[in-house]
């Protein structure tokens, strides 16, 4: 079994969907660990988007990522990073695949890749350190 880092972002938690997404993420059999309702510090952040730091996107990220408050999931299952990825759908929701979260929910408007409703750690690597940012 695998763990991973699954968040509701503020856009997804506003809209009324963390249940909706939950209830994606049980059906498929993933077992929540630990889970949290958290409004994360700028340092939160800044570890988490570090690989970010610089680019366009940066700051609104952050902004936004601070706009209210979010779900941390510690999620475990057999390959469940690469299968949360899969449930969440691409990046973009403007393209994102029907059926996915991103695909099914997420709006097609201007901010849309930015506000995607969910992140899940993109690798093992990411997913240690993505846990240990936001459970310790
Ligand atoms: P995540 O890591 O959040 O699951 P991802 O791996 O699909 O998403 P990344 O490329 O790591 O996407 O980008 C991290 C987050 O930054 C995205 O989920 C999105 O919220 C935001 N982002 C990425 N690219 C853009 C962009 N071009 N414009 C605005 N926001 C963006």
């Amino acid at each position: 079994t695998e763990e991973t880092l699954v968040l509701v972002k503020p856009d997804g938690v506003a809209r009324g969907l963390t249940g909706a997404i939950l209830a994606r993420i049980e059906a498929k059999g993933y077992a929540l660990v630990d889970i949290a309702l958290v409004e994360p510090e700028r340092d939160t952040l800044e570890r988490h988007y570090a690989e970010h730091a610089g680019k366009p996107f940066y700051e609104p990220l952050l902004e936004f990522m601070m706009s209210g408050p979010s779900v941390a999931i510690r999620l475990a299952g057999n390959r469940v990073i690469e299968g949360f990825r899969s449930l969440a759908g691409t990046t973009d929701p403007t393209t994102a695949a029907p059926g996915t979260i991103r695909g099914d929910f997420g709006r097609d408007w201007g901010l849309a890749v930015q506000q995607n409703l969910v992140h899940g750690s993109d690798s093992p690597e990411s997913a240690a350190r993505e846990l240990e940012i936001w459970f310790g």
